[in-house]
């Protein structure tokens, strides 16, 4: 029951795929216990459907894995076997395994346990997470940083002794925080924490490296043509099979209900959002929400709702919304102009919306009390 519960209030957090799928709520699915991996993992059976627009079928099925509600969707001549999804989701929990920091045997644990103390081996996979994570400390001159351990665990936001900790402690943790006292070895295959207390948390950009594995696993499968949501992390996978874009629906960062205020139109890409609604407490007039900066050591608030960033992988769409969000509005969207394949959508707190040179008419606005701006104005 814990983890239905848990489910449900990841639905009312996930973003919507308009037009090419029901919404949440008319798709609740059934999730059953199965076994895979080392988890029991939470997984419904498959729901297909015949799709008019494109007279393809539809394969769908849902699962409960890191910390979120997972949709998988393949388009085929015939109902996809389930063995391709015991694949996708038995990946999904190898990684987990590896890289969830409240899991007390994966390789994050184990670095994080060994701070101070020595060098520890891991897979490539934590290699490259933790090299990719560097490279976004460099850009973003370290407000992104992955040893931001201490502070998540100190905010404790999205757990149940979330609260705002006193000034003292908040200095105390941050510290731990550096992520050049990170020492990776790449031919070793180790990574040392050069400090007592330091910690690495992988949760800005894990679930976007975890849908890009996904995405190779269903191409090499033979499948040319799906929809992948890791909690509000959308990848597609090619086109639409009848060569349309798919239109993803930004969520409204103001709705308690999951509503969108737009949609975006996109073919082989990535979109992941970060924003003040995915997991946060109220404290007197205040929502503390769970990007923090290491610089302050709280939560960031810089009049910005939520921002979405279009690219080619969801890694670097996962770090570079949580990256952007950290920069702000005016640095956030410099960033996202030099960087090529990227784009993104700003909400921000005043209503007002802006949309990078890239996206043209690929964006378009639904909830009509928000207003395109753009920074010239
Ligand atoms: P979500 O995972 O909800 O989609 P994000 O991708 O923006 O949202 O990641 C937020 C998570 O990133 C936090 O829960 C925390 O684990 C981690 N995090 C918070 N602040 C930072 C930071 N300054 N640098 C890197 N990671 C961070
Ligand atoms: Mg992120």
């Amino acid at each position: 029951m814990k983890y239905l519960k848990t489910f449900a209030v990841s639905l009312s957090v996930m973003m919507l795929l308009s037009a090419c799928s029901p919404s949440p709520s008319e798709s609740e699915p059934m999730l059953e216990p199965t076994v895979g991996g080392e988890n029991t993992i939470l997984r419904s059976t498959s729901k297909v459907t015949n799709d008019a627009q494109t007279k393809k079928i539809i394969t769908t099925q849902e699962s409960f894995q890191i910390g979120t509600h997972i949709t998988i969707k393949v388009y085929d001549d015939k109902e996809v076997p389930n063995d391709v999804f015991d694949q996708i989701f038995g990946l999904i929990d190898i990684y987990e395994n590896r890289v969830s920091k409240t899991i007390s045997t994966s390789e994050v644990s184990n670095i994080n346990e060994n701070a101070g103390v020595e060098p520890v081996a891991v897979s490539d996979a934590v290699i490259d997470l933790v090299e990719i994570g560097q490279n976004y400390a460099a850009l973003t001159d370290g407000l992104f940083d992955v040893t931001i351990g201490p502070l998540v665990d100190l905010w404790g936001i999205g757990t149940d002794h979330a609260a705002v900790p006193s000034d003292d402690a908040r200095l105390t943790e941050m510290s731990k925080i550096d992520y050049q006292k990170i020492e990776i070895k790449p031919l070793d295959k180790t990574i040392f924490l050069k400090e007592t207390g330091m910690e690495i948390d992988l949760g800005a950009i894990a679930k976007g490296y975890i849908a890009d594995r996904v995405k190779d696993l269903i191409l090499e499968l033979g499948y040319d043509h799906a929809i992948i949501n890791l909690g509000g992390n959308v990848l597609t996978v090619g086109t639409k099979p009848n060569s349309d874009a798919w239109q993803v629906g930004v969520r409204d960062p103001q709705s308690s209900s999951g509503n969108t205020m737009g949609i975006l139109k996109l073919e082989d890409n990535s979109i992941v959002s970060s924003g003040i609604y995915e997991r946060f407490f109220n404290a007197g007039d205040t929502r503390y929400h769970h990007i923090i900066n290491p610089k302050t050591g709280s939560p960031e608030f810089n009049g910005m709702y939520s921002v979405s960033i279009v690219s080619d992988t969801s890694v670097d769409g996962d770090a570079l919304s949580t990256s952007v969000f950290l920069l702000g509005l005016e640095k956030g969207f410099a960033l996202v102009e030099s960087l090529s394949n990227v784009e993104a959508v700003f909400v921000m707190e005043d209503q007002s919306v802006y949309v990078t040179s890239g996206l043209g008419d690929r964006f378009i606005l639904t909830e009509k009390s928000y207003v395109i701006k753009s920074l010239t104005d």
